[in-house]
């Protein structure tokens, strides 16, 4: 099965495994975002994010999939609407930790330089 919310395309039929821990991931989004290159130029593309039951565990949306994939592992047509609206709040979820990851090594810099 595969769909579209939002701009995301969703498989949950044979997702590739985990990027980081190489375990098998329960679907994949892939997703219009833009990210800084290492010139600082904005660059638009598509990104791509396996939902990895080890590695994703302890973020709000992710917990919510997880746990729906858990209940109930003939995820489908049933409960679409449903995996739609995680899955976008997921998405939201990854476009913004890509900030907080930035905020957090100036928090460090900060932090080593001894302003707090
Ligand atoms: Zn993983």
């Amino acid at each position: 099965m595969s769909g579209r919310v939002d701009g995301i395309v969703l498989r949950i039929t044979d997702p590739p495994n985990c990027a980081r821990c190489e375990g098998p991931g329960l679907l994949l989004a892939r997703f219009p975002d833009s990210w800084k290159n290492a010139r600082s130029e904005d660059v638009r593309g598509l990104r791509e994010a396996a939902l990895c039951p080890a590695c994703d565990r302890g973020g709000a949306a992710a917990d919510e999939l997880l746990a729906l994939f858990a209940v109930d592992d003939q995820v489908g047509l049933s409960n679409a609407e449903l995996l739609g609206e995680l899955v976008a709040e997921w998405v939201e979820y990854l476009r913004h930790r890509k900030v907080d990851a930035a905020l957090l090594d100036e928090e460090h810099g900060r932090w080593e330089r001894g302003n707090l």
